[in-house]
């Protein structure tokens, strides 16, 4: 999975449904804060993708707690991953 289509995928009808599936099954809430405020989406891995797991591959935190995570990772998933609101 290169960039440009892990960020193809993310402007792809399947991952808005899919994404919106997920936010429903972790009740609009931040996994973090349980804010349900700035949700995002957040990808632990890209192995699974259209059939992403909630807590196995993806999960859901408010922008705050995501920054947070990013950070301390010291990653550049950061930019990449899914801003939409939802
Ligand atoms: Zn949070």
């Amino acid at each position: 999975m290169d960039k440009e289509s892990y960020q193809a995928y993310l402007r792809s009808p399947e991952w808005k449904e899919k994404r919106k599936e997920i936010l429903e099954e972790a009740n609009y809430e931040c996994e973090e804060c349980g804010s349900d405020r700035n949700l995002q989406v957040h990808h632990l891995n890209y192995d699974n993708l259209g059939e992403e797991e909630l807590g196995e591959d993806v999960e859901v935190l408010c922008k705050g707690c995501h920054e947070d995570k990013e950070i301390e990772k010291g990653t550049d998933l950061y930019e990449e991953d899914d801003y939409g609101e939802y």
